[in-house]
């Protein structure tokens, strides 16, 4: 649609690197385990490679090979000056003790090592990594590193504690990011956010910043579902006694600000905006069928199947498309790098003015696409990140 170059098609549909690490860890009762690691080099056409680490039972290359391209597109819309990357351990974290996780981490760290840093590839939080996972990270590389360039290890990975290089407004930057996305786009659909009626799944960190900020403009959550099971309430559940419980539950299941729902019924409940903000590909078209909502706004990354969007859209339910809905990650883990590189800290009134710009920016480059080419807001997405890195491509032309 956008007529792009067949040698940008070529290159855009491969990885330029794809890493497979097997390594050992030593668990507590001191047997050795195996674990397989990945990372995913998309492009860098834009600049370093950018994207997370998800420690996962399901981790896999084939997947992570989507995410990163995803990756590239994410900070193409935005205008960061970063490529795309993904990366991951095959393993379920919550099954490890904290000790057997550093371990972990350190030795995944050490085997990616050659390949990452803070001008060639930097890796991120994802699903199940956090602030500790990414300081353990960036510790590991600035101890393996030489003296000289210890300081500068410390922009190697984002999403770290404030104390340790992170940056204000980064746990939240996400939901943060969306709710500025909401705020450009909303009104055109005649919708008010302080009227709003919800519902999410997942309730981990995209999940939960989301619902928070939300409510606290006024809209009501009625429904969230994770992996341990949906609750409802239709008076809106309290947003934030909810993201405590699960901090200390590990799930929604069994909080008491609101009532059980089984599956199809928390699909199917009335709402204003949907949320899916756990796992890729739970929206397919069974589950389409069932939504009772205005908009879906994809938080997660890529949550919708080809088969669901098509049911949405003969339905005339509008999609949010996740490269536009949740770049507020990657575009506040773009400042944390250069708070680090300039050894600044910026409050979070900078870091959240700076946030509302970029992405009030790449909100109407997707509403201009979409007029220009009179296509969905997802296609419109992709067209406008494509055109970005085509014009940089134009110009660096290809080497040699
Ligand atoms: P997280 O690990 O903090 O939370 C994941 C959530 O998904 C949890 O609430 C979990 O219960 C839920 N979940 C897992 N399996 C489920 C299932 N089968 N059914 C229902 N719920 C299930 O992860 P996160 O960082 O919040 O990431 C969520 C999504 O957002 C992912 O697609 C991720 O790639 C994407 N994303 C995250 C960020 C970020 O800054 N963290 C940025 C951009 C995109």
């Amino acid at each position: 649609m956008v007529g792009l170059p067949h040698r940008l098609e070529l290159i855009l549909a491969q990885p330029k690197n794809e890493m497979v690490f097997n390594f050992p860890v030593r668990m507590d009762n001191g047997d050795f385990r195996l674990f397989r690691g990945y990372r995913v080099q998309h492009n860098n056409v834009l600049g370093p490679y950018k994207g997370g680490i998800r420690f996962h039972p399901d981790v896999e290359l084939d997947h992570l090979k989507s995410l990163a391209a995803i990756m590239t597109m994410k900070s193409a819309l935005v205008q960061l000056p970063f490529g795309g990357a993904k990366g991951g351990v095959q393993v379920d974290a919550r099954q490890l003790s904290k000790d057997e996780l550093m371990r972990l981490t350190r030795r995944f760290t050490s085997a990616i090592m050659t390949n990452i840093s803070p001008v060639h590839d930097i890796p991120a939080p994802d699903v199940g990594s956090n602030a500790q996972i990414m300081a353990w990270m960036a510790d590991t590389y600035m101890n393996l590193n030489g003296l000289e360039s210890r300081f500068e290890g410390l922009g190697v990975v984002t999403g770290k504690p404030i104390e340790f290089g992170g940056s204000a407004g980064r746990e939240k930057a996400t939901g943060q990011g969306l709710l500025f996305v909401l705020e450009e786009l909303l009104p055109g659909m005649d919708l008010n956010l302080s009227d709003l009626t919800v519902s999410l799944i997942g309730y981990g960190n995209v999940g939960s910043w989301t619902g928070r900020l939300l409510a606290r403009k006024g809209a009501t959550v009625r429904a969230v579902m994770d992996h341990t099971g949906a609750i409802f309430n239709d008076e809106g559940l309290d947003a934030e006694a909810l993201a405590e419980y699960v901090v200390g539950h590990g799930g929604v299941a069994g909080c008491p600000c609101g009532k059980p729902i089984d599956e199809d019924d928390f699909y199917a409940l009335e709402v204003d905006l949907f949320i899916p903000a756990a796992l890729e590909q739970m929206i397919d078209a069974d589950k389409a069928k069932l939504l009772n909502c205005k908009v879906v706004v994809e938080a997660a990354n890529a949550p919708t199947t080809p088969g669901g969007e098509s049911v949405l859209l003969e339905r005339k339910i509008a999609i949010l498309p996740a490269i536009l809905c949740n770049a507020g990650g990657v575009t506040v883990s773009y400042f944390e790098w250069k708070q680090n590189r300039q050894a600044e800290t910026w409050d979070e009134y900078t870091v959240d003015q700076n946030l509302r710009s970029m992405m009030a920016g790449a909100a109407a480059r997707v509403l201009e696409a979409a007029h220009r080419y009179d296509c969905s807001l997802r296609t419109a997405a992709y067209a406008a990140a494509l055109e970005h890195i085509w014009r940089v491509y134009e110009i660096r032309g290809i080497f040699p």
